[in-house]
């Protein structure tokens, strides 16, 4: 099971995680990106973390 973590305070409000997740869990909430539907769903393809220009979105596997 992969757990995606979106640290707020890097998060400058792009938007691009919540467009391109396949999986569909990432939402914004206001101007940060937040996991806003099942964690479980998370495919752990890693596409968040790599169009996030801040570094702001941490993968683990667990
Ligand atoms: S790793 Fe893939 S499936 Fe999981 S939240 Fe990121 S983009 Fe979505
Ligand atoms: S890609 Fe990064 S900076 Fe952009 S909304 Fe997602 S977490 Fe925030």
């Amino acid at each position: 099971m992969f757990m995606v973590q979106i640290d707020a305070d890097k998060c400058e409000g792009c938007g691009e995680c919540t467009a391109s997740c396949p999986a569909d869990i990432l939402e914004m909430d206001g101007d940060k990106a937040s996991v806003a539907g099942d964690p479980n769903d998370c495919l752990g393809c890693e596409t968040c973390v790599s169009v996030c220009p801040n570094e702001a979105i941490t993968l683990t596997e667990n």
